[in-house]
């Protein structure tokens, strides 16, 4: 009998995918460059479900029901250009190539188009909730034809895990649309680790807390707006002992943040497509600073560090910096969105934002009932300019603001760095603004470069004569 999927790259993600498959009754191929992982999956886990060992891409692709579906799990870059290039030597026209790597979306839109000149469907597909997501069931964000959805859809709707009913794994739209997605996920993620080390920073420097005394506030925290896989995982790791006896484990962990580039290529990405996602940023530039403990413990010697004594975080405190992280994190989701909004257009990808947060909601690392509100929103108001505009999140940030503000300048005057906190609080500032100081700035560009200018009063572009007589001239 043939296999209703084949997956070829078997480390842990392929491994875990291809378990998760032959548990939900799919009779799975498996392939792997070296014969070893097929070899050790088949020891370990063939007793798990129907599979199909193979030790060539031409044994693997002839043991596959047609069209053929292959998930590729390889690692992300030049391995998924070969991969697919073998599988294009075995496989025929109308079968199906899912790349559920982390591949970058430009690269998938590059792949898509040479699979489909071959007659093949090529199915870019975002993957998120780690090894354990991938076997006990992940959130899954493809972006393809609908065609080629319509197929594979039976397989990977059951793989994904469900809340309240609804699979998280949903055509995003075509080509590059998956694994844009995963990557805004991805930054967005970045952006709410961001924020969260810097609540514990405010109260672990100012406040003088332990590391126990924050796990406990943040377990705290897991029943109200902030409940998240998130904020509970902090809870855990603040609570967690060094198992060699010496404190708080976190006291014991080097403040040297590591990446792997997924949180840079968003905000790359928002550069190109000039979005201001600001929380994104900063939290990417907060880790490449962490990754410079030299030039930082230089400049506390010779700087100084914390400005003022500790001071005692009563409840209110407490309460403020809550108010704080979750207006800063409905900024930076505001901005994740407003991302996609923006990419949805520039690539003909007909985005459901909806939808995004529906899938969201499970499996991934991400996961928190706030995106429970963001799908209420957007099922609402469709078409909100943000979604600091929707009535739930407008209402969210005002009630929030004044602790918000009052955190940021307790930062601030004890020198203690808040980036996240404080661009999402400058970014709300400046959205909230009919008119702001850009006007200055084209004078400035008028003056050195003739850019020219608009007028508040007139139509048309304007340009002052700023070397000669002063005058102004219609262009
Ligand atoms: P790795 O990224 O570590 O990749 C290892 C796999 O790639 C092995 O099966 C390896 O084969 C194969 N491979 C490498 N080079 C080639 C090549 N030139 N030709 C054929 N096969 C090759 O595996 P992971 O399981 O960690 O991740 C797989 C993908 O999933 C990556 O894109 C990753 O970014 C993404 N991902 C990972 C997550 C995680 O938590 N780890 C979460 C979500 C997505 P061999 O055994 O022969 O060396």
């Amino acid at each position: 009998e043939l296999a209703d999927i084949g997956v070829t790259g078997l480390a842990v993600m392929g491994a875990n995918l291809a378990r998760n498959a032959a548990r939900k009754g799919f009779r799975v191929a498996l392939n792997n460059r070296s014969n070893e992982k097929t070899e050790t999956l088949l020891a370990e886990h063939g007793q798990e479900g129907s599979f199909i060992g193979s030790s060539t891409i031409a044994e693997f692709v002839a043991s596959l029901a047609k069209p053929r579906v292959v998930l590729i799990m390889v690692k992300a870059g030049k391995p998924v250009d070969i991969v697919i290039d073998e599988l294009l030597e075995h496989m025929e026209p109308e079968d199906i190539i899912v790349d559920g790597g982390n591949s970058l979306f430009e690269d998938t839109r590059r792949r898509e188009k040479t699979v489909s000149d071959r007659g093949l469907h090529f199915v870019g597909m975002g993957v998120s909730g780690g090894e354990e997501g991938a076997l006990e069931g992940p959130s899954m964000m493809p972006g393809g034809t609908r065609q080629a959805w319509d197929r594979i859809a039976p397989i990977f709707t059951k793989m994904a895990v469900s809340v309240d009913g609804l699979p998280c794994c949903a055509l995003m739209g075509p080509d590059g649309a998956g694994h844009y997605v995963k990557m805004v996920h991805n930054g967005i993620e970045y952006a709410d680790m961001q924020l969260i080390t810097e609540a514990y920073d405010l109260l672990r420097t100012v406040y003088g807390r332990s590391a126990a005394e924050i796990g406990e506030i943040f377990a705290g925290w897991k029943t109200g707006d902030l409940d998240s896989y998130l904020i509970e995982i902090t809870a855990a790791v603040l609570a967690k002992q060094d198992p060699q006896g010496k404190g708080a484990l976190v006291d014991m962990i080097r403040d040297e943040a590591e990446q792997k580039g997924t949180g840079r290529w968003t905000a790359q990405s928002a550069l190109e497509l000039g979005v201001p996602i600001t929380a994104i940023t900063e939290a990417v530039f907060a880790r490449a600073l962490s990754g410079r403990p030299e030039q930082r413990r230089a400049a506390e010697a010779t700087l100084g560090g914390m400005r003022g004594g500790t001071l005692e975080a009563g409840q209110a405190e407490i309460d403020k910096i809550r108010d704080a992280l979750y207006a800063s994190k409905i900024v930076a989701y505001a901005q994740g969105f407003e991302q996609l909004t923006v990419a949805s257009k520039q690539y003909n990808w007909d985005l459901d934002l909806g939808l995004i947060a529906t899938i969201w909601r499970g499996g991934c690392i991400i996961r928190a009932s706030f995106l429970d509100r963001i799908r209420e929103g957007y099922a609402s108001h469709p078409d909100a300019q943000s979604l600091l505009l929707q009535e739930y999140f407008s209402a969210a940030v005002l009630k929030a603001e004044q602790a918000w503000r009052d955190v940021v300048v307790v930062a601030v005057q004890h020198g203690v760095a808040v980036p996240a906190f404080a661009s999402s609080l400058a970014y709300y500032d400046g959205l909230r603004r009919t008119r702001g100081p850009a006007n200055l700035l084209q004078g400035l560009r008028d003056y050195f470069g003739a850019h020219t200018y608009r007028r508040t009063d007139q139509e048309g572009s304007f340009h002052i004569r700023w070397s000669q007589d002063g005058t102004e001239v219609k262009s």
